[in-house]
């Protein structure tokens, strides 16, 4: 239905945020395409090195999930930070990331943990790392024809390290700057993603590299970390949460990840 010719429909997960832009008449498709009864898309697979999340698992069953918080104990502190629950019994892995909100847990956690998204049409499936996935502020990879079916994580050796933060004015809203970060034992190969500071989910790239460099948490690295995170983001002009604000937010958040892992 969506490579019908002449028709521009939008595809409708958990509605969560769709019906919000529908109410404000800031979207107007030609046709809702209701994708919730596609049972295939409502299954975590545990395959060889990697758990896959179909693209319609909700947000409350991710939580729910064993073998996620096993796996992937980031997600189970993000999605305590995403809404409330009527929210997050609705809204969806692939409608979150499709909506590419520029604060959106999720995306900042798939980017921290190496996930690639399964993109489908009818043209066939493709696989789009989540560092080529978020384009721009609301704005993704996927084609106008082409659905996100599932992302793929890798699995993680044992003992190592994944930490979500988030400040957001109350518990619940958007975040005003968040953090997601994963790791090996000891900070090894730290991957460090951002959420509420750009126009997109990002990592922190030099500052991910000054830790690997110092590979530590303690002493002057935290504060060589903390200066170098707060050059690196760049946050979009907001009057009512200016760039310096959200920069110390971000600032604050490492600092405070940081101190959770020095021995
Ligand atoms: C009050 C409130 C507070 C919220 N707070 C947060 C928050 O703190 N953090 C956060 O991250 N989110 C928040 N959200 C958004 C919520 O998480 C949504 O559930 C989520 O962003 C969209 O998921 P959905 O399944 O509801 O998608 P829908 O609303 O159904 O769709 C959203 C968009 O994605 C497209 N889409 C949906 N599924 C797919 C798919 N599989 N493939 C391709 N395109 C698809 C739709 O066409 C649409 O453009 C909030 C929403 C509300 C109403």
């Amino acid at each position: 239905m969506l490579a019908l010719p002449g028709e521009d429909g939008a595809i409708i997960a958990g509605g969560q945020s769709l019906l919000p832009l529908l109410n404000f008449r800031l979207a107007a498709p030609s046709c809702l395409i209701d994708i919730g009864r596609l049972d295939e898309l409502r299954r975590i697979v545990e395959g060889d090195g990697y758990i896959e999340i179909g693209g319609l698992v909700r947000h409350c069953e991710l939580a729910a999930s064993a073998v996620i918080g096993e796996a992937f104990p980031l997600l189970h502190q993000a999605i305590g930070h995403i809404a409330h629950p009527g929210v997050r019994h609705r809204g969806t892995l692939g409608g979150s990331l499709a909506m590419a909100d520029p604060a959106g847990e999720l995306g900042a956690c798939c980017l921290a943990l190496e996930g690639r998204m399964s993109l489908q049409s009818v043209r066939g499936q493709r696989w789009v790392g989540a560092e080529d996935f978020f384009t721009g502020i609301y704005e993704t990879a996927l084609a106008g024809d082409e659905i996100l079916t599932a992302v793929r994580l890798p699995r993680r050796g044992p003992g190592g390290i994944q930490i979500f933060k988030e400040v957001a004015r109350r518990r619940g809203d958007f975040a005003l700057a968040g953090l997601a970060l994963v790791a090996g034992a000891n900070l090894s190969n730290p991957r460090l993603a951002l959420l509420g500071v750009a126009d997109r989910p990002v990592l922190a790239a030099r500052t991910m590299a000054l830790l690997r460099e110092d590979g530590s948490a303690m002493g002057s690295a935290v504060d060589r970390a903390v200066a170098q995170i707060g050059k690196e983001v760049d946050p979009a002009q907001d009057p009512a949460y200016p760039p310096a604000y959200r920069r110390h937010l971000v600032q604050v958040l490492l600092r405070r990840t940081l101190a959770e892992l020095s021995p």
